[in-house]
């Protein structure tokens, strides 16, 4: 039994579990989410506002497993929020029967369509006004979702095991509901089962009543508000065992209460001892334990992995080793009670705010068993790029694939660097509490982290949240010997497509024995840095060695041709070619030392694109231009011989007969002839009597862009840069 609890130390850290483990542990079952089979009507119904304010829901629900059949009746309390409401959409299946809809006992009429209840109210109500009916169904539920209801066997004598699992749009498949996660209502289950079976729900248990027909009722109530997709049910023969957990915040102790195979009792035991000293950890650092009023405890069920169900986890059968090989995933089912229970997704396109907090909870876990090495191994275990779609919108990627789960957890790793430990610890502590049983959305937990840090987030949240992509980074470093000590120069560069990440970066000296790290902003596509001055020369460098940062990251040889230790623009500019530079141009000059044409801090070939508009004015080499008619003409300029090899002319021979007097070059009121040549000495020269002038304008040598308009109108373009 290794490492099952806080305080276990800092041993060598056992393995973390790898991207594929995780994978299948997610995925063996339910396969990619089926999210694309909610109706149209369903996901209508999803957008705000909801025409109810569901107050409370009363389910009776009779499981008969000999049928695979249950039998239920829903009483719905709902406040109006739409005017004059006269009609309500109600959730269930068209699979499952309605045997009455009854206001007191008046029978209202509905009709039924894609999974849908169109109930027809008994007069218009008002906002405000409490509705209050109940709707009797009954039926097998439909097979779906992630088995939103099954009906199974377990164990050498096939017993029953009947449970739920209704994420994210699948309530309705057994019990009629309002089915949006921001409707959050009080729920009282009432949960009729075979004597021989134990009926196990959300909230605390407050009566089990033996019925004369030989079945018993297990009567669940929860005091606090529930999402529809957490309610749940898990029915079996189960054996139980539990403890308590002592309040980190003082209190009564807590019940925590596990139902499991009777043949895998003893491993479960072994496996879920690990709860406990969770709780007491996951307590003390987001905040007490939201449901401490009532229970928390796992019931097992046929699934490959977990889910997170009110004050309930369903836990999946083939989790249970006696091994405690998958604490990673009660850390994960229990996190989600404080990120997704109690602060609820506010819509499902924003399920990171569930899974990518309970993935990075599984890394602070880890972290407090094995230390920040234990931590940045675990990390690696997120990195499943390449990841699909935003984080803020999966949008055509899966709702629940890897993206959520693990950039999620990277991007909260990486905000606690880029706000601290303090304040990302105290943030995480405000956005429990100050959205507690209700529904936050993803700038709602910008602005906490905002206003606890006192950092402006924005750019953090738009290029990792709302954005795709990691940063690449080129980076290398030289040093120089300076009077104060040695000086460190870094040069970082950022070649991944779209917008530069703004993040701290931490950049470690290594002398000999010693080391000093310092944090770097890096806010550019190339920057350098000269680092605090150490006592002796560096011996290496590393570039976040403690990995803070989702990325990718090369080195590169900085030159230093004047070998003063500094790589700057005086090694090798303005004529001296160094290989060692890059020359995405190919004009012989490191691009360091290029011009920025186009201002985008990236001396680079695209700054020979003609795209910036003053490449396309008169060379400001030409000093003069001498027109005259008949055979003489003159043209006399100044190249720049700093400009380089690489520059190229072109010379426009132009009807003079528009020619607008002393316009000079470049007037409009040349009417180009079409004589477009590249070099002056191609230019062919006029016939005797002809009336002509010559334009002369800098030309771009690659590129691309417009180079103008040629003598018959079409585009002029320019070459392809090498
Ligand atoms: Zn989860």
């Amino acid at each position: 039994m290794a490492a099952t609890g806080a305080g276990a130390g800092k041993a060598s850290p056992r393995r973390p579990p790898t991207v594929e483990e995780r994978r299948k542990v997610r995925f063996d079952e339910r396969g990619p989410s089926a999210g694309a089979a909610a109706s149209a009507l369903q996901l209508a119904m999803l957008a705000p506002p909801g025409p109810v304010d569901v107050q409370r829901y009363t389910i009776d629900l009779k499981v008969i497993p000999s049928l695979t059949r249950l039998e239920g009746t829903v009483r719905i309390q709902a406040r109006v929020v739409s005017a004059g409401l006269a009609t309500l959409d109600v959730g269930l299946y068209d699979n499952m029967a309605i045997v009455s809809i009854l206001k007191g006992a008046t029978p209202l009429g509905f009709a039924r369509t894609a999974n849908m209840i169109h109930i027809t109210l008994d007069r218009a109500y008002a906002t405000g006004e409490m509705l209050d009916f109940s709707i009797s169904y009954a039926g097998t539920p439909a097979a779906t979702g992630f088995g939103a209801f099954t009906f199974r066997t377990h164990g050498p004598t096939a017993q029953p095991i009947i449970s739920s699992l209704s994420e994210d749009v699948y309530a309705p498949v057994w019990w009629p509901c309002i089915d949006r996660p921001d409707d959050k209502a009080i729920v009282d289950m009432n949960l009729n089962v075979p004597s021989s079976l134990t009926g196990v729900s959300n909230g605390t248990l407050a009566a089990t009543i033996n019925n004369p027909d030989g079945t018993k009722t297990f009567q669940w109530r929860s005091a606090y508000p529930i999402s529809t997709y957490l309610v749940s049910v898990a029915v079996s023969n189960y054996a139980t065992f539990g403890s308590t957990y002592t309040p980190v915040t003082g209190g009564a102790p807590m019940p925590v209460q596990h139902w499991v195979y009777p043949e895998h009792l003893a491993a479960a035991q072994v496996d879920l001892s690990v709860t406990v000293p969770q709780l007491t950890f996951f307590s003390g650092l987001f905040g007490e334990y939201p449901f401490v009023n009532e229970k928390y405890g796992h019931a097992i069920f046929p699934f490959g992995g977990g889910m997170e169900h009110q004050t309930a986890t369903s836990y999946g059968s083939n989790l249970i080793k006696g091994t405690n090989q998958y604490d990673w995933i009660v850390a994960h089912e229990l996190a989600h009670q404080w990120w997704g229970d109690s602060v609820t997704l506010g819509d499902w396109k924003q399920t990171w705010l569930n899974e990518g907090f309970a993935s990075y909870s599984e890394a602070l876990w880890w972290e407090h068993l094995y230390g920040a090495a234990g931590l940045q191994t675990y990390m690696t275990s997120f990195d499943s790029r390449p990841f699909c779609g935003t984080l803020a919108d999966p949008g055509t990627c899966d709702t629940f694939g890897h993206t959520v789960y693990d950039k999620g957890a990277w991007v909260l790793h990486m905000l606690r660097h880029v706000v601290g430990d303090t304040a990302f610890f105290q943030g995480l502590r405000n956005y429990a509490f100050d959205y507690a049983y209700s529904n936050a959305t993803t700038p709602d937990f910008k602005a906490v982290m905002e206003s606890t840090s006192g950092l402006a987030l924005t750019s953090f949240f738009n290029r990792w949240v709302y954005q795709q992509g990691e940063p690449s980074y080129r980076w290398g470093w030289t040093a120089a010997s300076t009077p104060a000590g040695w000086v460190t120069h870094v040069r970082i560069e950022q070649t991944q497509p779209g917008a530069p990440f703004e993040m701290p970066i931490d950049l470690r000296v290594v002398t000999g024995a010693a080391s000093a790290t310092t944090t770097v902003w890096n806010t550019a596509v190339n920057q350098d840095f000269a680092l605090p001055p150490t006592a002796s020369a560096p011996t290496s460098v590393q570039l976040d060695p403690q990995g803070w940062v989702l990325k990718s990251a090369i080195t590169m040889t900085l030159s230093d041709g004047d070998a003063d230790g500094v790589p700057d623009s005086a090694d090798n500019c303005p004529a001296g070619f160094n290989p060692a530079q890059e020359d995405l141009d190919g004009d012989m000059l490191g691009d360091a030392c290029d011009p920025d044409i186009d201002g985008d801090q990236r001396p680079n070939g695209s700054d020979c694109a003609p795209a910036d508009p003053s490449a396309q004015d008169p060379p400001t080499e030409v000093t003069g231009l001498q027109v005259s008619g008949g055979a003489v003409c003159s043209l006399v300029w100044d190249p720049d011989p700093a400009q380089g090899a690489g520059l190229l002319f072109e010379v426009l021979r132009v009807d003079a007969s528009s020619l607008v007097p002393n316009a000079g070059v470049g007037s409009a009121g040349c009417r180009e002839l079409g004589l477009d040549v590249p070099l002056f000495a191609e230019v062919s020269q006029p016939s005797a009597g002809d009336a002509f002038c010559f334009l002369v304008r800098k030309r771009n040598a690659c590129g691309p862009g417009s180079l103008g308009l040629g003598s018959d109108g079409s585009q002029r373009t320019s070459t392809a840069c090498p």
